[in-house]
């Protein structure tokens, strides 16, 4: 991940903060900018399966109650990833976001999905 903190105030200078994420298994890269970190801001949602849900909760529960998560699979070769951020409020009401921790599955192997989700 390239970029840290995402500010929405960055918007005004007509600069969207955009970050690169690179998959560790494949070298494909997702960008994220601002809004997608708003979009799931205190959202509970995960783009995940079941399975890697909870194994990623395993690793690293969320336990703060700011603290929120992007779920998410490599559009290349599938493999799950999670980005941990935390809301950090600037000014009355508005919120910018820090990456806290980007986990990734150690191996991946996109032929056996399943196996690497245990
Ligand atoms: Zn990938």
């Amino acid at each position: 991940m390239d970029r840290l903190v995402f500010h929405p105030a960055a918007a005004y200078d007509h600069e969207m903060h955009i970050g690169n994420f690179s998959c560790r298994h494949c070298d494909a890269e997702v960008q994220f900018n601002t809004s997608d970190f708003e979009r799931h801001f205190l959202s509970k949602h995960s783009n995940l399966d079941a399975g890697m849900r909870r194994a990623f909760d395993d690793v690293q529960p969320v336990k703060d109650p700011w603290e929120c998560f992007l779920d998410f699979r490599c559009v290349s070769c599938g493999a799950p990833v999670r980005i941990t951020y935390n809301p950090k409020e600037y000014a009355m009401g508005s919120f910018y976001y820090e990456i806290a921790s980007v986990l990734e599955p150690e191996e991946w192997d996109a032929a056996s999905p399943r196996e690497s989700s245990a």
